[in-house]
């Protein structure tokens, strides 16, 4: 009854439709899964040592102020040189996967609204493989 209508574009913004689970889905549980922070910066050059936490040498500015820590579960780079480009010094500013990834390509990870993903977030979930254009 509605076949008229479907090949005109809804309007819906296309970030909605982006994982099948929606916006407010799993999808970044699963690409976190999939590629947690410690594996998504190493395929960007930037490893982190196994083993070590805290303390260990920053792959941004070299110095021994960088710790990868999880908190509720998830992972996250924080260095504690101030001048370390990677920005993370500052209070509320430690990497998860999707500011990594926002750092790293210059998008933004809180032009998300409400049912839409952040432009950092969709490039996320592509480098894991769980997005899904239609
Ligand atoms: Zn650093």
């Amino acid at each position: 009854m509605n076949e008229l209508h479907e090949g005109k574009r809804p309007s819906e913004p296309r970030k909605v439709f982006g994982y099948p689970g929606g916006a407010g889905g799993d999808g970044l549980v699963e690409a976190r899964q999939r590629l947690p922070l410690d594996k998504l910066m190493a395929s960007y050059g930037l490893a982190c040592p196994t083993g070590r936490k805290t303390d260990f040498v920053c792959p941004f500015c070299k110095k021994k102020k960088a710790s990868l820590r999880e908190h509720n579960g998830r992972l996250w780079f924080k260095c504690f040189n101030p001048g370390c480009s990677s920005g993370t010094y500052a209070p509320h500013s430690a990497f998860d996967e999707v500011r990594f990834i926002g750092f790293k390509l210059g998008l933004s990870h809180t032009n998300g609204r409400p049912g839409q993903y952040s432009d950092a977030a969709i490039a996320f979930m592509k480098e894991a493989g769980v997005w899904q254009e239609r």
